[in-house]
């Protein structure tokens, strides 16, 4: 991907170093009030102290010190929010919509939510209750070493995938997802689930879409990036990794294979309305 020079996005919070740590002590709180939404199904019940309550974050915002340390992988980042800034934007306009845009926080080891604290171990994912992306940059380590992901367009992905789950917050979708979720099983919930998240990465393969036909910022190989990245991390694949068999009841991602098709699909037609993957008024 050619991002090197191009415009960053101004929507990014730098809560790494001290200033974003804290100690996570106690147990696993079992309240689960507001949804969140994760970029693999590894780990979710690490997520710590869920809470109802909207906390703002306590630690010190650094982003507007100019003393902090710039560094390749932020300016990465930046550059890649405001490609999905730029093609959301233009995309809620045809529809004749305003696109609101999200806020991106890096942090280390753990961070506050507006949906509760989570620790580095949940991986990535967005907070609907603030409208906010988070990521430790660490997981881009794992993608590469554990998942065997390298290259920036799966890094891309990533952040392309959680402001997906912002599309979907946005579109009303995540709403209809909070509602449903009171009156379904856990096996039905995991079930649309699935239907959740490879709908973020179908958003994700549509903004891919204009990344090359608007922006022709694509280098050879990328889209081949992001698939082995969908690939490496489709809830079969995790679950055989981890426990050696695979129970699709509780699949909550999809598997490699409906990851790869949805952010394929996204990515050769560009076409927002092609990604019903709820099908059926699952939702309705
Ligand atoms: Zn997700």
């Amino acid at each position: 991907m050619q991002w090197f020079g191009r415009r960053e996005s101004d929507n990014v919070e730098d809560n790494r170093g001290g200033g974003g740590r804290f100690a996570l002590g106690g147990g696993i709180v079992g309240i689960v009030a507001l949804a969140i939404y994760y970029f693999t199904g590894i780990d979710a019940s690490q997520l710590l102290n869920q809470v109802a309550t909207n906390t703002q974050p306590q630690t010190e915002q650094r982003a507007n010190d100019p003393k902090a340390p710039e560094d390749k992988q932020k300016n990465f980042v930046r550059v890649v929010l405001a490609d999905t800034e730029d093609i959301w934007t233009k995309l809620f306009s045809d529809m004749g919509k305003t696109y609101e845009k999200p806020h991106l926080v890096l942090f280390t080891d753990a961070v506050r939510s507006g949906c509760g604290n989570a620790s580095s171990a949940t991986g990535p994912f967005y907070c609907p209750a603030d409208a906010k992306v988070y990521i430790d940059l660490s997981f881009y380590d794992e993608l590469q070493n554990r998942f065997g992901a390298a290259g920036d367009f799966a890094q891309a992905y990533v952040i392309a995938h959680e402001v997906g789950h912002h599309v979907q917050n946005l579109l009303g979708i995540s709403a209809k997802m909070d509602q449903a979720r009171n009156h379904l099983s856990e096996k039905q919930y995991n079930k649309l689930s699935v239907k959740l998240e490879l709908q973020a990465d179908f958003y994700a393969g549509v903004w891919a879409h204009y990344e090359q036909s608007l922006k022709k910022v694509l280098d050879p190989g990328d889209i081949e990036e992001a698939l082995n990245a969908a690939n490496a991390i489709g809830d079969d694949r995790l679950q055989k990794q981890a426990q050696g068999r695979v129970e699709p009841d509780s699949f909550t991602h999809g598997t490699s294979a409906q990851r790869m098709y949805w952010f394929k699909k996204g990515y050769e037609t560009g076409d927002i309305n092609q990604g019903d993957t709820f099908g059926n008024g699952d939702l309705e």
